[in-house]
């Protein structure tokens, strides 16, 4: 999908093909090194967002859409029974250095191309997020690993408890340069 990427037309054509409404949001830049630049807000067509329509750049909202097509909503039915009606975010744009620092790299969330899951709500009412349940042994431990496995095949970052103290209470995800799964 590295294509996708550098086609921004590409990208528009592919989510609306699977439905997914989205807007574009003007360019603009902010600081030394914040950019928003082919992104989009997400309009319906998914699972829908709370907050709702995150600006993301448009191959998150690709992976986004694939992710919840393929793995989250098939995880949901086939571990809890029931379909996710609401996914928690902390946000996506940013205009940051990664843990907010005043030096080192720069965050993914400086351009809008990463989205931070927080959690899940149900069609049975049941609510299960990464704080209060990623440890847990029985099916809603087992539902929240499986998303991010799910993660792991639709964005190339993705990061959660397993990989530092930080991420303990979200789901990391970002179509960044690095392969990172955990
Ligand atoms: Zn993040």
């Amino acid at each position: 999908m590295a294509r996708i990427e550098g086609d921004p037309a590409a990208c528009r054509a592919v989510l609306g093909e699977g439905g997914v409404r989205t807007r574009d949001l003007p360019e603009r830049s902010e600081g030394e090194f914040c950019e928003i630049r082919n992104v989009v807000s997400i309009r319906g067509g998914t699972t829908p967002l709370r907050p709702a329509a995150p600006a993301v750049t448009c191959p998150v909202a690709l992976s986004f859409a694939i992710w919840e097509r393929h793995a989250l909503q098939p995880a949901a039915r086939s571990i809890l029974g029931a379909e996710v009606t609401v996914i928690d975010h902390y946000g996506s744009y940013a205009c940051r250095r990664i843990y907010g620092q005043e030096t080192g790299r720069v965050s993914q969330h400086a351009t809008a191309n990463a989205l931070d899951v927080a959690g899940f709500r149900f069609s049975d009412g049941r609510r299960v997020t990464i704080a209060a349940d990623w440890s847990d042994e029985g099916e809603e431990g087992r539902f929240l690993r499986a998303v991010r496995d799910g993660a792991c095949q639709a964005f190339e970052t993705v990061l959660g408890p397993e990989y530092n103290a930080a991420h303990r209470d979200h789901l990391h995800l970002d179509r960044g340069p690095y392969r990172v799964c955990r």
